[in-house]
C-alpha cells in the first residue's frame, strides 16, 4: 500500500515526486511509501526544446529532461519507487484507499496524484465524473481537465500540470506538481504548513 502514488512521468509528476521525496528527513514523512508510475512515452517533453523555462539552460531538449529528472529522483531519493513501462488503465475508489490498475499490475494507495496531460480522450477509467473541457486551452484543441480546487479533485485525488487546468508551460506544470506535493506533506504533518528547503552550510 502506497501512501501516495503519482501517475505520469512528465514535468508535473516528477516535480511532485522530487518534493515528496525531499521530505524524507522530516519525521512525519520518513516512513511514507511514495511511488511514481513514470510512463514517459506520451510526454509533451518528447518533442520540446526549452529556452523560456526558469532554471533550465537554453536549448535544453525535453527528451534529455525526461532522462535527467528521473535519474535525479533515483539518485537523491531512491526511496521513491519508480515504476517503469506501465500505463494506468483504471482507478477504483475503495473504502479507505484507491486501487490503481495498470496494463501489468495492480497497486493500492491512500492518495493518487495524476499528471497525465490534457489529451482527449482521457485514458484512465474511473474518473469520468470529474472530466470537463479545459478552461485555459484553445477551444479548437479540444483539451480536457479534471475539475479541481487548487489541485484537489476529491478526497485523496489530486490533478496536476495541464490536467489541473493550467496553461501548457513547463514552469507552470513543475510548480503545479510542487504545490500539490507541499499540500500532501502538510496533510501528513497534521495540517501544519510544510515547505522543504536545502541550504548551503554556513
Ligand atoms: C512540442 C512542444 C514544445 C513545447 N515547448 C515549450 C516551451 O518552449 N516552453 C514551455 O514552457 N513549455 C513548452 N511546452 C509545454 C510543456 O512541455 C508542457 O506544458 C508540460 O510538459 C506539461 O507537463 P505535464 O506534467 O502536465 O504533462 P507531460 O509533461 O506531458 O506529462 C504527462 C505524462 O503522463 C504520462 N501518461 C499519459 N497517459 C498515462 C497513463 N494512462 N498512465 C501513466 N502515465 C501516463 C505521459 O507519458 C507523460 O510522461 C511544449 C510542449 C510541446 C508538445
Amino acid at each position: 500500500m502506497f501512501d501516495a502514488l503519482i501517475i505520469g512521468g512528465g514535468v508535473s509528476s516528477v516535480s511532485c515526486a522530487l518534493i515528496l521525496g525531499s521530505a524524507c528527513k522530516k519525521t512525519f514523512a520518513e516512513h511514507k511509501k511514495i511511488g511514481i508510475i513514470a510512463h514517459q512515452k506520451a510526454s509533451s517533453l518528447q518533442n520540446a526544446v526549452f529556452n523560456n523555462a526558469y532554471g533550465v539552460s537554453k536549448g535544453k531538449l525535453g527528451s534529455e529532461l525526461l532522462i535527467e529528472t528521473t535519474e535525479q529522483l533515483k539518485e537523491l531519493y531512491p526511496h521513491v519507487e519508480q515504476i517503469e513501462d506501465e500505463k494506468v488503465l483504471r482507478i477504483v475508489k475503495q473504502t479507505s484507499a484507491f486501487l490503481i490498475e495498470t496494463n501489468k499490475k495492480k497497486y493500492t494507495s491512500k492518495i493518487v496524484v495524476i499528471g497525465i496531460g490534457a489529451g482527449n480522450p482521457f485514458t484512465i477509467e474511473g474518473l469520468e465524473n470529474y472530466i470537463i473541457p479545459h478552461k485555459k486551452a484553445a477551444t479548437e484543441k479540444n483539451r480536457i481537465q479534471l475539475k479541481n480546487e487548487d489541485h484537489l479533485v476529491d478526497e485523496g485525488i489530486y490533478a496536476i500540470g495541464v490536467l489541473a487546468g493550467h496553461r501548457s508551460q513547463l514552469s507552470i506544470a513543475a510548480g503545479s506538481g510542487a504545490s500539490a506535493a507541499t499540500d500532501i506533506l502538510t496533510i501528513w504533518n497534521d495540517g501544519k504548513p510544510v515547505q522543504v528547503h536545502d541550504a548551503v552550510n554556513k
